[in-house]
């Protein structure tokens, strides 16, 4: 249920109707809006009846929401929203589409830096790189915790780029928020609930990949565990999902966007690179991705993709980072 106040509701009866909530043994969020202010109904169990609130004063209507979603859903929140970094001058869900650009893993300093600098200059305006690696075998490169965010610290003191790296349990999260000014959650932990939980309550914004095998709907759960807990400022990642397909690593999900974009209010973005896993698939699949309504771009680009410790064959060369930019600018989106 979401009440929708006044414009004009005094304070007072908002907060007569947050007790009103309260009392029922629910959940009041507001939700603050351009011109009114709503309040959500959380944690009721069954159907909430609008009688209850409809006649209270400063209260304009009371709309029952349908979803198992609340905080993420468009029902809660009709504007988009936007992520806003540096002060206004990168916006998640703005008129531009946002390139997030970079190295599957940081590797080394000068590595890191010399890419970050390639990446800028071609236009990417987010620096993306990992230092907590989940790798489907335990002999694999794991990352270089801590010393690759700080790194990556460096490379956002020198490139002015901000910095977006993924935690991959509740304790580095820590250390991830420290650091970056995005914290991504990855495929394999999109039902990690004590990680959504603990980025709930991050100052910072998530990134949430989608399980490579969730649905639609248990991807908004996994955003809305996140936002329960406080933070609503959640980026939503499609990053390719297990099909029957072999001639890809994952199948880019382009149907999810315009569904999701109907059913919540949080930024949709496409990530080319893990979905095809092969260099040649990533820029027909960001370029279908930014077609079908994606506000933003994730891509991994690597000046030796052939030495890469991580993800190499689906790394763009720079010079095909350029290219991609270009296409898109031809498609007529800003960059
Ligand atoms: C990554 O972005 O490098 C990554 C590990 O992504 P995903 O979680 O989508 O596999
Ligand atoms: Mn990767």
């Amino acid at each position: 249920m979401l009440i929708v106040m006044d414009n004009h509701a005094t304070q007072e009866q908002i907060n007569n109707v947050t007790q009103k909530i309260e009392e029922m043994g629910w959940e009041a969020k507001q939700i603050p809006g351009g011109e009114r202010v709503a309040i959500g109904v959380l944690r009721n169990t069954g159907a909430v009846d609008p009688a209850i609130f409809i006649d209270l004063p400063g209260v304009r209507d009371a709309i029952p929401v349908s979803k198992p979603y609340k905080l993420v859903s468009r029902e809660m929140h009709r504007e988009n929203k936007k992520i806003i970094l540096k002060n206004g001058e990168i916006v998640i869900g703005g008129d531009k589409i946002v390139i997030m650009a970079g190295p599957c893993a940081v590797e080394s300093e000068a590595g890191a830096l010399e890419i970050a600098r390639l990446v800028k200059e071609a236009g990417a305006s987010i620096f993306r790189a990992g230092a907590f690696k989940p790798r489907t075998s335990p002999y694999a490169f794991q990352g270089l915790g801590e010393t690759g965010l700080k790194i990556l610290a460096m490379v956002r003191d020198k490139t002015g780029l901000p910095i977006v790296s993924e935690a991959t349990d509740p304790e580095n999260c820590d250390l991830v928020e420290e650091y970056a000014d995005i914290i991504q959650i990855g495929t394999r932990n999109m039902q990690n609930y004590s990680l959504l939980k603990r980025a709930g309550k991050a100052k910072k914004p998530v990134l949430l990949k989608r399980g490579m095998w969730a649905t639609a709907d248990e991807f908004l759960m996994a955003a809305e565990y996140i936002m329960s807990e406080g933070n609503h400022d959640v980026i939503l990642c499609e990053r390719g999902i297990r099909t029957f397909s072999q001639h890809s690593r994952n199948t880019l999900d382009i149907n999810v966007i315009p569904y999701l974009q109907k059913e919540t209010h949080l930024p949709v973005v496409v990530d080319p690179s893990h979905a095809g896993g092969k260099r040649e698939q990533v820029i027909p699949l960001a370029k279908a991705g930014a077609a079908a309504g994606a506000v933003a771009l994730l891509v991994e680009v690597h000046n030796h993709p052939e030495k890469a410790f991580s993800d190499g064959p689906q790394s763009l060369l720079p010079e095909d980072f350029v290219k991609l930019v270009a296409e898109l600018r031809g498609m007529n989106f800003k960059v």
